[in-house]
């Protein structure tokens, strides 16, 4: 299959490219377009053929749901069985925009869009091309990340053409996605709202909309031992083709142990890649050192770490050494998705110096 690639700006939205990709969408077919988070493959949320392609071009395990993308709040009712206070204020404060909620399915919905559960993923992005695209589609486009699975996912156009060109109809161009990382998700079945996923919209934000608000403990602990609570969460996700291996300690021992590790590591012919951060890149030692950002601004190390991620699979490098970003996962904020994402890239493979 040809896969048509076709630049659409946010700020100057190209009505009949839209209308186009709307129709691929209405016909059965697949279409990968920007958000505010990370680029989405998307496919009719309400047609059973076109979830199957998704999870085929993918190569994405079918129990493992998709998120329904909506462009209007009221088209929330059709397809969950109830919208309870909770939902509608978090709409309120976060719609559109990078929040996931969690809901019970009505049976407008089949079970291959939630692969299998009678719950249903639903968010509203906070992109002007996203919004019209699954306007022009008919209303309801499920979609998850753009990548084939296993890969980091993509925060360029280049890198949905890299995994799914040739797999789908149009890849939907809109430059480079701000946030970087996935959406927050947050689950409105059980009675006290559960955070299955953290991201930009972080626990204090929640939790000022709705009080008290608890997270899966399987976020940040290495999930081995518990049951995850929802099918995705059990897939390795995001994990680049070096060996990730995350050091966490005081800066100067980071520092430090980075760079003997490495240097053992080139001395048996490995190619090392390692991710610091503005401040400490001019300290390290190595084939490949990258900056993930600053952590005076932990938004420019959230948008730019799917991007080193892949940059290390292009370069080819064998191993890679990361510094961690624990403690400001545990002060809350955006540090929690980015140290929920690193270590699901690296396994759960953390040591402490
Ligand atoms: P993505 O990883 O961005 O492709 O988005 C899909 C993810 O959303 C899945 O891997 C799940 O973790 C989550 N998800 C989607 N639907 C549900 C659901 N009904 N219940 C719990 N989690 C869900
Ligand atoms: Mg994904």
């Amino acid at each position: 299959m040809e896969t048509k690639i076709v630049p659409i700006k946010e700020e100057n939205l190209d009505k009949s490219a839209l209308e186009e990709a709307g129709k691929v969408i209405k016909k059965g077919g697949l279409v990968a377009f920007p958000t505010e988070t990370v680029y989405g493959l998307g496919g009719n949320a309400l047609d059973e053929a076109a979830a199957g392609k998704i999870y085929r071009a993918k190569g994405r395990p079918s129990d493992n749901p998709l998120i329904v993308h909506i462009c209007r709040l009221e088209d929330i009712y059709p397809i969950v069985k109830e919208v309870p206070e909770a939902a509608l204020k978090l709409a309120d404060a976060f719609w559109p925009g990078p929040l996931t909620m969690i809901l019970r399915k009505s049976d407008k919905v089949p079970y291959a869009t939630t692969g299998g559960l009678d719950t249903v993923a639903v968010r509203m992005p906070g992109h002007k091309t996203a919004l019209a695209f699954i306007g022009a589609a008919g209303g309801y486009v499920a979609a998850p990340s753009a990548n084939t699975s296993g890969k980091p996912s993509p925060t360029l156009a280049k890198y949905v053409t890299e995994d799914l060109g040739g797999r789908i109809d149009m890849i939907i161009d809109g430059g480079r996605i701000a946030i970087g990382l996935e959406s927050t998700i947050v689950d409105l079945t059980e009675t006290v709202p559960v955070i299955l996923r953290p991201g930009y919209i972080t626990k204090e934000m929640l939790e000022k909309v709705l009080g008290y608000v608890e997270t899966d403990k399987t976020i940040l602990d290495d999930d081995a031992g518990q049951a995850p609570k929802a099918p995705g969460m059990k897939y390795k996700h995001y994990a680049p083709k070096g060996e990730l291996t995350i050091i966490s300690g005081s800066r100067e021992n980071v520092i430090e142990a980075i760079n003997q590790k490495s240097r053992e590591m080139e001395e048996k012919g490995k190619k090392v890649g390692i991710i610091g951060t503005d401040d400490t890149i001019a300290f390290y030692r190595a084939d490949v050192v990258k900056s993930a950002g600053s952590r005076e601004k932990e938004d420019t190390i959230a948008s730019a770490l799917y991007r080193i991620l892949r940059e290390f699979d292009d370069e080819g490098v064998d191993v890679i050494y990361s510094e961690s970003f624990e403690e400001s996962a545990k002060a809350g904020g955006i540090g929690q998705a980015i140290m929920n994402r690193l270590l699901k890239a690296a396994g759960h493979h953390m040591e402490r110096v």
